[in-house]
């Protein structure tokens, strides 16, 4: 039996960090959406009891570090599956770039295997489990547009953004977020206003939501990598009507609303940068 299964990527409308807490986690309050850039997960079972990661992409690991492995780990250990599985990754969200990608896999095999192995678990019960592999997995398996607090795996929905289009431009560097986090110093630095954030989506306001944009990581990142700045400026140039990193970076995305403006500066990013993409939200 074979299933497929889409893994969509998130953004960051907002990404505020708080504190660090005793156990080393970072508290957080991040605003995150779903967009129409996804990889496909495709699972298959096996006659063995094993499980099997195929992906054409070299950055992606094929053992027990790929998320989606862990995913299926999980679930047969927690569940006492026997059932072996092979899970074919079509990777088109870049790699470390801010956009939850590895976190989307493992929320997708989660989701998957509960329809192949018919296992009945709820919705909740997946992103209760998606949190013991990663902070970002809970909101994965929900999808759509939420508050994310704790270290990112409490989650309370939130009303999907006005529509409009996201433009996307990954520089060909990698960036670390430990690295990142390293460099943080949350008391000398400029904080989103989530508030405001969250009462621009309960008003669907899609002026407000540009104005309040933030991450309290995009400083950090822009001092580290240059580059990021720079594709910064030229999609406030090419006329986003606003612009943000997403996570730790370095993907930067700008937000527009008419198609005409999408393709100037879809096609100005193209001179720049190897990986632009322009997809729509999927905030629901
Ligand atoms: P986040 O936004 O949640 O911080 P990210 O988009 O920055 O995540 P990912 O694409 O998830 O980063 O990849 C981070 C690292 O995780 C990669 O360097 C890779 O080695 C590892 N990884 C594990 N599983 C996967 C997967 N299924 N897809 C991509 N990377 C994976």
């Amino acid at each position: 039996m074979r299933l497929s299964v889409k893994a969509p990527a998130k953004i960051n409308l907002s990404l505020d960090v708080l504190h660090k807490r005793p156990d080393g986690f970072h508290e957080v309050e991040m605003i995150m959406t779903t967009i129409d850039l996804a990889d496909r997960i495709e699972l298959t079972n096996l006659s063995e009891d094993t499980i099997k990661i195929l992906s054409h992409n070299r950055f992606v690991p094929d053992d027990g570090r790929n998320l989606a492995y862990q995913a299926a780990q999980l679930l047969k250990d927690r569940l006492n599956i026997k059932q072996g599985v092979a899970i074919s990754i079509d990777k088109v969200i870049p790699v470390a770039a801010g956009l939850a990608g590895g976190s989307s896999d493992a929320a997708a095999t989660l989701k998957g295997l509960n329809q192949l192995w018919d296992l009945g678990l709820s919705t909740d019960e997946l992103a209760d489990l998606g949190a013991e592999i990663g902070s970002d997995v809970s909101f994965c398996v929900y999808g759509g547009t939420a508050l994310a607090t704790g270290r990112g795996e409490k989650i309370e929905h939130l009303p999907a953004p006005p529509n409009c289009w996201v433009i996307l431009a990954k520089p060909t560097i990698g960036v670390s977020t430990a690295d990142v986090y390293k460099n943080l110093n949350v008391q000398n630095i400029k904080h989103p206003d989530t508030a405001a954030m969250i009462s621009a989506l309960n008003r669907g306001s899609y002026s407000d939501i540009c104005a309040n944009l933030g991450n309290v990581l995009e400083s950090v990142t822009l001092d580290l990598y240059p580059e990021v700045a720079q594709i910064k400026d030229q999609m406030e140039r090419f006329g986003a009507d606003a612009v943000l990193m997403s996570g730790s970076g370095p993907t930067v995305y700008g937000l527009v609303q008419y198609e005409s403006r999408l393709h100037r500066i879809y096609n100005g990013l193209r001179g720049f940068c190897d990986q632009v993409f322009a997809v729509r939200m999927l905030g629901e």
